[in-house]
């Protein structure tokens, strides 16, 4: 399904919630073919070195957030890693804040509604572990 730039109003921040160290982008794209999604559900996903995988089109609706009817209306980014018990790479902090920042001027995103999933209403998930929504809230604040 289609995803007009107008209607992107959040980015949503995602973990892969497996090993950061045994996930690829080629792995879980594999795993959501499996699922039936089509392609993987994130538009970006950020490996463990910090290489940045490009993967819906950006004007394509995501399948990562079901709650409050997110994939209509956001983008959608996962770091590979299970973050209640792992750190995320400062090599993936560094490409994320980098996308974040590109992504939300694109699409005029305020930081406010850069949000990890959980934070969104509805959503009943650990997704993205709690040292990743722990950075999450502290860049928001700058
Ligand atoms: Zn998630």
């Amino acid at each position: 399904m289609k995803l007009a730039k107008e209607n992107i109003k959040f980015i949503i921040v995602h973990q892969s919630a497996t090993k950061k160290a045994e996930t690829s982008f080629e792995k879980i794209k594999k795993f959501h073919l499996y699922q039936g999604m089509g392609n993987i559900a994130y538009h970006y996903f950020i490996e463990q070195s910090g290489r940045l995988r490009k993967g819906r089109n950006e004007s394509t609706q995501g399948t990562h957030t079901k709650a409050s009817g997110m994939n209509a209306k956001s983008l959608g980014i996962c770091l590979a890693g299970e973050f209640n018990t792992e750190t995320p790479e400062s090599s993936q902090l560094y490409a994320l804040k980098s996308l974040l920042n590109n992504l939300s001027i694109k699409y005029k995103v305020p930081r406010k509604n850069i949000i990890g999933h959980r934070e969104v209403y509805g959503s009943a998930t650990e997704c993205p572990g709690d040292n990743l929504s722990e950075w999450l809230t502290e860049w928001r604040k700058h």
